[in-house]
Parts: C-alpha cells; structure tokens; sequence
C-alpha cells in the first residue's frame, strides 16, 4: 500500500471541507457526475440539459458589451453552439481560437444569439482522442482546491486506505445492503453503463449503503449519549404525592389522560438516581404547564430546587402568574428574575436562590446565565427547548449534583426526526386537547379585502370578545417590525377611537409589556396589536379572533404557534391570515397547509417535507452533526433499520460498533465511550 503525503497547503483547505484525515476522503463523496463517456451532436441538445460536445471553433472574438466577454461559436456536424466566458486568461482564448478542435461539458441553455453554454469545462482535442471510460465525479470543493486536484487525493486515498467492513456479513445480507467497499469505489468510479439518474437521485444501492452506515453512526453515537448518562449521578426524587395531590385537588379541572401519563413518566424518572433527560412535547394548548408543575413539586418535596426557563420575558411572566397562583396554597413563593427588575432586587433573588430558601425561579434563560447558582437544584425545565441552543441548555451553576432536564416544546417533531436528532432523549407526547375546546376556524384573505377585516375585528370586539392582531418580522428586522406594529397601532386607534387597544412587542421593557398583558388579560383591553413576541405561551382564553398579517412570510412552526393563541376557551374561535399577492410557490403551500390543518403533528410532517430538517430542529443542529447523505424524510425505512441494527451492534457486536464510529465520527469524540 503506498502513502502519498498532502502537501501542507492542501491539508489547510481539505480541513476547510471538515477532513481532517485521510479516512475522512474516502467520505467525502460526489455531488453529482459529468457524463464525459460520449459525446452529444449539438443539434439534439435541449436546453437544461448537461452535454458533452465536440466541435471546431469557426469563430471568436471578445464582446465588450454588456462586459467583457469571451464568446466562440462551436460548429460540429449537426449544428452550432455558442461558448461563453465572462473570466478568461489569455491562454484560455488562445485554446478557443478559430480552426481549434474542442471538447466542451457543460449545460446548455438559450441565450441571445441562440443555444449557448456559459463557462463550460473546455479542453483540446484531436480525431482520436478517447472518451472517459466511466462517470466523471463532481466533488464539493473549496476555493482553490481544484476537481482534478480533489480527484487525484481522493484516488490516493482509495488506494492507500482498507475499506474494511464495519458490519458483519451475516447483517449485511439480512438487511440486503452493498458492501461497503463496493459502494465507496462505486461512488468514486462508477462505471461506464451504470445510470447516472441513479445515482444522482441517490437510489443506487450503493448510496444506500453509505446512508445507512451515516444512519447507523448517528443512532450509535445517541445511544451512546444516552447510555453514558445513565452512568452519571442526579439526586433520586422519589414521589412522596404530598405537594402534588395538593396542587391536583386545587386545580378547577381534572388532568387528561395523556397529561396523566406524562406526568408518570416524568415522576418515574425523576426517582431515579441519573439524570433524566425527558422532552415533553404536546401541541399548543395541550396543557404542558401543570405538568411541569407536577414535576416541579415533587422536587420541591425532596427539598431540592427547581428552575423554570423560558425564551421570552413574556411567557416567563405569564408563567410566574400561573404558578404563583396554583402554589400559593402550598406555601410556596417562585421567585421571579425578570430582566426589569432593579439591581437591588435582582440581587436578592440571587441570594435566595444561592441559599436554597428559593424553591422555585422562573424567568428567561440569559438571567439565569448571569452569575446565578443553585444551592441545590433538582430540575430544570426548560420550556419552548427548540428555541434554546444545546450547550445552553446544561449551563446553569449548581453546587449539588447534575440535575434532571424537563424540556417543553409545542413544536411537534415528527416521527423520524424524533428518532434521529432526538434520539438521545426520552420522549413524552401529550396527544390530546383538554375538552371543551372548539377548534379554531381558519380563513385565508387576500390583502385587497383588510378593511373588511378591520370591521370585523371591531365587530367582535364590540360583542364582548377580544382579539390579537399579530404583525410580522420585515426582513429579519426588529426595527422594522415594530414599526409596523406601531403605524398599525396607530391606524387602529384612529380608525376605532371607541375601543381600547393595547401593544405589545419586542421593545418594551419587561415591566410594561407585564402590564399590557395583564390588562388585556383581564379584558381591560379589548383589541391586542402584537408582533410575533405572543408566538409562545400567551394564554388569554378569553381571546377568541386573531389576524395574522402578512401570513405569506411567516413559516409554518410560527403560524401554527400563533393560532393556538386562540381557540382556548368556549367561544368559537377565528383566525384570519391576511396575506398579500403575488404569493411565491413555497408561500402558498405553506398558507395552503396551515389552512387545511389543525394538527400539529401534521403540519410539522409537512414542514420536514418542505424545509427540511434544518429549521425544525432550530437550535439544536448546531450541537449536532447534520446528516449529509441520508435524508430523513426520504430515507425513513433506512433510519428504521438503522435503529434496529444499532441495538443489535452495541449487543453483540461492541467492536463493529466501535470501528463503525472510528470511520464516521472520527474527531469527535462519541466513539470512546463503546
Ligand atoms: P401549553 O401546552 O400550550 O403550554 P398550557 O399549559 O398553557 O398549554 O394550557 C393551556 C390552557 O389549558 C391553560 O389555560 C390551562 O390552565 C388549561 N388546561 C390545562 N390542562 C387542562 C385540563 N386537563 N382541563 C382543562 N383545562 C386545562
Ligand atoms: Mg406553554
């Protein structure tokens, strides 16, 4: 086996494509292929189309309008062709003279003067100059690390590196997948005759194997999480049912079933002497406080602390009104750490938490981070986690031992991204409503008709009901939004003098946007303007209309977060998306989907399907890896799979296990714990 060493210059920018070792080459497979093994007459190229062609130069000249041109005509027996290059070296136009034979790759697309092909990939040629004899791989690459370049080290690689099988042969023909070195080589090489569609759509067999294996590498190293967790220490919080029975026996209602159930989960967990890691999902409205509550409680009633951590100022507020009410009973006080509060309060919040005399503390996750720590803290619930990132998750200071996590999220996540990227958690789903809610009716208005809906709203509000009007995030632009939010404010109360609107958004200070809240929740204010800060936990089940303005830019997560504002008390409830025409295609399916659905776990399913992982796991994908080849909504069975084999390697086979994360996850550092 030979070794050739990469030169120093080429490791700085194979480290900026995350390959740090050679065996890290072999993984860093094509984006697509160029067909160089024939070659097509010009005249039957189409438009879209990649092609090779070959032809003879019988013009070229450089164009200086509208810039700097290069451009030849490709003449071959069927038809011509125009090349051009707006960056040229001199050498470049001196290949692409007049009477030259050349080869050009590239798509082909209707210019000007006729079919054309900008910046295709060139070269010289003679009458018998061969085609290439297989695909050719497109790799992505860095600046200045050129595909010939790529190509060569990985080639390199191939032939200096084992491509051992991780798995065992007997799981490979249960489960029918390629071997691995056939798929990597394959991938590399394909042959002449296979179909490049199959590979660039990814179907091929050996794209399977390679995302299984990246399936299977995932699953390993979260169990691994999950199995080393349960080796470190948390102090066991039995259910001693006295605080909790209380709080049950308080409340005007009886829990769900579904509530009930999480709630045992969570208590069993709690009891346990290793830290629990539960997330808590149930859709907007579900009920996921008083649960939390519970838990909360049967921490307190093992004398340990517990800390309430929300996103925004305002749903730690509302919160602590919630809790502050069910736990006065009980003689417990939460202490409030709010960003409003003056130095001198804030520091005496401090000190109560830092003796331990602070049972409970709510408020956001950035007041936490800043110096406070915990005597002897025993949970920590974090609500609406996808909004947090991973690392802050674990960074609250605590002199007593690790304690257990509740996370809360009302962004359901579906099924397969629950079991890849959550993998490492245990899950609780709250899956029904509490009864007595109707659900909400949506309607779809086009802009053209806003005075319409601004009667509307006067309308309801003058028959006793309340609403929100929310306004949406310009640009990525919090100025901007409030301004909207104030111009609409503004419109609205000159056009309504009679009724009492109130506005809250991301610029108040915390003690005033407390105040605007609570009047509206005692139904002191009638009509609500609001920016998207209410997407989270506001609960007025009073408020029973809601318009969303400019729908169009809001994503799907967000519009269904809103609308759950509404629908929470016996009215019938309404939600009326304003949006503005021309709609783009991603916006109308959105609006389309939001419209037909009321569910949150379907909606979410489709988000996948639209947007991809990405912006459904939120914070979360920065802490983990991103899958590259396998795709979670595509690859479903495969993921399956992958969970099944993973229990069975790290069973019965440990030492695959390991070296199957030596070869995906190598630089980080989950493969130790095997
Ligand atoms: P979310 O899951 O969105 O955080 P909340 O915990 O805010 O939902 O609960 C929504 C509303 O439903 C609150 O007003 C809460 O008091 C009420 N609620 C919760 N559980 C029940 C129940 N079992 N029966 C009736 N109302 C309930
Ligand atoms: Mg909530």
């Amino acid at each position: 086996m030979q070794t050739t060493k990469i030169s120093p210059a080429n490791l700085v920018k194979l480290a900026r494509l995350g390959i740090h070792h050679r065996a890290e080459l072999l993984l860093h497979l094509p984006l697509r292929y160029e067909d160089e093994t024939h070659l097509s007459p010009i005249a039957t190229a189409q438009p879209g189309e990649a092609v090779q062609v070959q032809g003879t130069v019988n013009h070229s000249e450089i164009a200086f309008r509208p810039r700097r041109t290069l451009v030849c005509r490709l003449k071959d027996n069927s038809g011509e062709l125009y090349l051009r290059f707006l960056n040229f070296y001199p050498s470049q136009q001196k290949q692409l003279a007049e009477g030259r034979q050349i080869r050009a790759i590239g798509e082909v697309r209707m210019g000007y003067f006729g079919l054309e092909m900008v910046h295709p990939k060139c070269r010289a040629v003679d009458d018998d100059t061969p085609l290439q004899s297989s695909l050719t791989p497109v790799y992505p690459t860095t600046a200045g690390l050129s595909q010939a370049v790529l190509r060569k080290l990985i080639t390199n690689a191939l032939e200096a590196m084992p491509l051992t099988d991780t798995l065992p042969d007997a799981l490979l023909h249960k489960l029918h997948l390629a071997g691995f070195a056939e798929s990597i080589q394959l991938l590399h090489n394909p042959p002449p005759d296979i179909a490049a569609r199959s590979l660039e759509q990814r179907s091929h067999a050996a794209w399977r194997r390679i995302k299984f294996d990246e399936l299977l590498a995932q699953q390993l190293s979260m169990r691994l999480h999950h199995r080393e967790r349960s080796k470190r220490a948390a102090p066991a919080l039995a259910p001693h049912r006295q605080l909790t029975a209380r709080l049950l026996n308080d409340l005007p209602f009886t829990l769900t079933r579904a509530q009930h159930r999480t709630f045992t989960e969570i208590s069993r967990d709690l009891a346990q002497p290793h830290p629990m890691q539960r997330l808590l999902l149930g859709d907007v409205g579900s009920g996921k406080t008083i649960v939390a509550a519970l838990a909360a409680l049967q921490a307190i009633e093992n004398g340990y602390q517990v800390a309430l951590l929300s996103p925004t100022e305002i749903l730690a507020e509302q919160h602590f009104l919630k809790l502050r009410d069910w736990l006065k009973p009980l003689g417990i006080m939460p202490v409030w750490l709010s960003g409003s509060l003056r130095k001198k309060e804030k520091q005496l919040a401090a000190e109560r938490i830092e003796s331990g005399e602070a049972l409970l503390a709510i408020g956001t996750h950035a007041l936490f981070q800043d110096r406070i720590s915990f005597l002897k803290l025993g949970l920590a619930i974090v609500d609406e986690q996808h909004k947090f990132g991973v690392q802050q998750r674990l960074a609250l200071r605590n002199k007593g031992n690790e304690p257990h996590q509740l996370m809360m999220s009302a962004t359901p996540i579906p099924r397969t991204l629950a079991m890849s990227y959550y993998a490492d958690l245990d899950v609780s789903v709250i899956d029904e409503l509490p009864p007595g809610r109707t659900p909400v009716v949506t309607k779809l208005v086009s802009d053209a008709r806003r005075t319409e809906v601004i009667d509307r709203v006067r309308a309801a509000c003058m028959e006793g009901q309340q609403a929100y009007w929310v306004c949406p995030l310009i640009d990525e632009s919090e100025a901007l939004q409030l301004q909207t939010a104030l111009e609409t404010y503004q419109l609205l109360t000159d056009t309504f003098p009679d009724l009492r609107i109130g506005l809250v958004h991301g610029r108040l200070d915390s003690t005033e946007k407390m105040r605007v809240m609570e009047l509206f929740k005692a139904g002191e204010l009638q009509l609500l303007v609001a920016t998207t800060v209410i997407e989270v936990g506001v609960d007025v089940p009073n408020a029973s209309l809601m318009v969303i303005d400019h729908a169009e830019r809001m994503g799907l997560a967000q519009l269904h977060q809103l609308r759950g504002r509404v629908g929470r008390g016996k009215a019938q409830s309404l939600c009326i998306l304003l949006y503005q025409q021309p709609l783009s295609e991603l916006a109308r399916a959105r609006l389309k989907i939001i419209f037909e659905s009321g569910d949150g776990f379907a909606i979410a399913q489709q988000d996948l399907q639209l947007r991809g992982p990405g912006e459904l796991l939120g914070a979360r994908q920065s802490g983990v890896a991103m899958l590259r080849f396998a795709d979670i909504s595509a690859d479903e069975d495969l993921l399956d799979q992958a969970r099944h084999v993973a229990d069975e390697l790290l069973r019965d086979f440990p030492e695959a296990a390991r070296a199957h994360l030596r070869r995906w996850m190598s630089g980080k550092h989950d493969y130790l714990h095997v």
